[in-house]
């Protein structure tokens, strides 16, 4: 039998209207805004009026380190979300909208993938409901008022050369990366270096996700820093008097998206921060929503556990006041046997030795997880090409460690294929064992929190600094910013700042290249080996294979 494609997959779901979906979970229709028959905003007014109400239990789904192509961690949270509801539980799932890079790039889409999707996968991996075009226009507006206010006499002293407010656009566009801006005469501005980042690297795109209403969000946007005077001191959005308008594009946008799975349950789409210069969450206000609506919400953080996990928890769980219930890592045979030392070409191959000696990557990921004590168990999300040796070497590592890991089906099987994993994570969050806690306290020297994080979660034995960044993150705290989390900027393929050293190092030196202010979202970003903010197109992009069939359906979004 031939394996049908993603969107073959998604294209023949029967789908119910939205608001039939939003009747489950109480959502009346008229606080559904409509887009289109399958897409819906839930207005702001129902979610205020949601306040005094219960939560439900949060779910967070994470990985081991990963393969290029990624472990499966929307399709398990999908898959997961589905289980729970075939199990009897009123469950939401909740993941972040897609970029257009990687989708014309080099991953593909967004929205899971087999029997354990979220739909109309075409939109949502496209414009959706727009929200990121508003991201983008509500970023570039700030942008233009910042070269307009310097063309008309620079009030505020900006100094031109310490601009650090670029622009942004939704495309992998690496001509874009570098460049000179107000070129061509008097008329149009002061030339100055400048250059644009993919929208889901805006600041715009994290506040978005951490704000809780729309007052907080108009707050949080009048407190970026745009750039610096002369005597280094910070200029701000709201000097600039951007906020309110920048509010203002924002509105729609603040407010989450519902959609369904391929078995017509809920699910929140909304918000897409980068997992590198920002924390890599759907937004806070999806997951409170989902929460006072659902018993469960199971939600995705990008990356491995050693970058996705702890932002989750450090950034958005401590900045949110949410208690997460039980964590799944997300693992499969094929990224374990990687971690091991096999190379990308021989994955097909049967090796348990090698599996087993990846198997330390997953061990590590076990315990740091326990160390923001919550519940954890594993899921290894079965691909064709694996063994049974192979899984039962997973399961047998895993026992060691005190822990359970259980076979997944879902990418194929849909809900039934997963029912263990969900009846699973029912009994460890309903124990009541989950203590949440972040790992470390708001009052921490911002270097410390670096520290903290490197040796506890990397497992390095030193971080290292020019004194340049020693001496900005001193000035931050005497600025008042000494108490904002970390959000740290690392390899997603390691637990090392080398790419390449797989599986579980250790004493490793972790160099900060640099750090900087997101004053609006509320960390500071650390930024350890190379970071991408605008991504490039790879040799042979998916846009290539991308195209409208003779019925007008889209043909080769995966
Ligand atoms: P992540 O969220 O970890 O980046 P995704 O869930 O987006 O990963 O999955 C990445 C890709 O792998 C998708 O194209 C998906 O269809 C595919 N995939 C996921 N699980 C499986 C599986 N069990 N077998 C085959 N392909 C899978
Ligand atoms: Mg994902």
């Amino acid at each position: 039998m031939a394996i049908k494609s993603d969107i073959e997959i998604a294209r023949a779901a029967r789908k119910k209207p939205i608001f039939e979906i939003g009747a489950t979970l109480g959502i009346p229709a008229e606080h559904l805004a409509p887009y289109g028959h399958d897409k819906a905003k839930v207005r702001a007014e129902f979610i205020a009026a949601q306040a005094g109400k219960k939560d439900g239990r949060l779910i967070l789904v994470t990985a081991i380190n990963p393969t290029p192509a990624g472990e499966g961690k929307t399709t398990t949270t999908v898959g997961l979300g589905d289980g729970l509801n075939r199990i009897g539980k009123k469950a939401v799932v909740c993941i972040r909208e897609a970029s257009l890079g990687p989708c014309f790039g080099v991953k593909g889409g967004a929205a899971g993938g087999g029997y354990a999707q979220v739909i109309p996968m075409e939109d949502i991996n496209l414009h959706f409901t727009g929200d990121f075009h508003a991201v983008t226009a509500a970023h570039n507006l700030l942008a233009a008022m910042i070269d307009n206010h310097i063309y008309w006499g620079n009030e505020l002293d900006i100094d031109l050369r310490r601009v650090t407010w670029r622009r942004v656009m939704d495309m992998n566009d690496r001509a874009l990366r570098e460049m000179v801006s107000s070129l061509g005469g008097v008329a149009n501005g002061f030339p100055r270096q400048n250059g644009f980042d993919i929208t889901v690297a805006s600041e715009v795109m994290a506040i978005l996700c951490l704000a809780t209403d729309l007052n907080d969000l108009e707050v949080r946007l009048g407190n970026i820093i745009i750039g610096y005077r002369r005597d280094k001191t910070p200029v701000y959005a709201r000097d600039l008097k951007a906020d309110g308008a920048m509010a203002v594009l924002l509105k729609d946008a603040m407010q989450p998206n519902l959609v369904q799975t391929l078995e017509n349950n809920p699910a929140f789409v909304h918000g897409g921060p980068f997992a590198n210069i920002a924390h890599g969450c759907n937004s806070v206000i999806a997951t409170k929503t989902a929460l006072k609506l659902g018993d469960y919400v199971v939600t995705e953080a990008g990356f491995g556990a050693d970058l996705g996990a702890e932002k989750f928890f450090d950034i958005k769980c401590r900045k949110a006041g949410l208690k997460p219930d039980a964590a799944v890592i997300v693992a499969t045979v094929r990224a374990l046997k990687m971690n091991g030392g096999v190379k990308k070409e021989d994955l097909a191959a049967e090796n348990v030795a090698a599996l087993v000696k990846g198997c330390s990557n997953l061990g590590r990921h076990l315990a740091n997880v326990r160390k923001f004590r919550v519940p954890v168990v594993v899921a290894i999300n079965h691909f064709v090409s694996d063994t049974d040796k192979e899984i039962a070497a997973v399961q047998d590592y895993v026992a060691r460690h005190g822990a359970e890991a259980i076979l997944c089906r879902h990418w194929a099987e849909g809900s039934a294929g997963i029912e263990d994993l969900a009846y699973k994570v029912v009994e460890l969050a309903e124990s009541g064992q989950a203590r949440f806690e972040p790992l470390y306290a708001d009052g921490v020297p911002l270097f410390e929190k670096i520290e903290i994080v490197a040796s506890k979660i990397y497992h390095a034995g030193e971080v290292t600094a020019d004194k340049a960044v020693r001496d900005q993150l001193i000035v931050w705290e005497e600025q008042g910013y000494g108490n904002l989390p970390v959000c740290m900027a690392k390899t997603q393929y390691s637990f090392s700042t080398d790419p390449n050293l797989r599986g579980a190092p250790e004493g490793h030196i972790v160099p900060v290249r640099e750090v900087r202010l997101s004053a609006g979202a509320g960390f500071v970003v650390v930024i350890t080996g190379e970071i991408m903010t605008m991504p490039g197109l790879p040799k042979s992009p998916s846009a290539e294979r991308i195209f409208l069939n003779e019925q007008g359906y889209i043909e080769g979004l995966f």
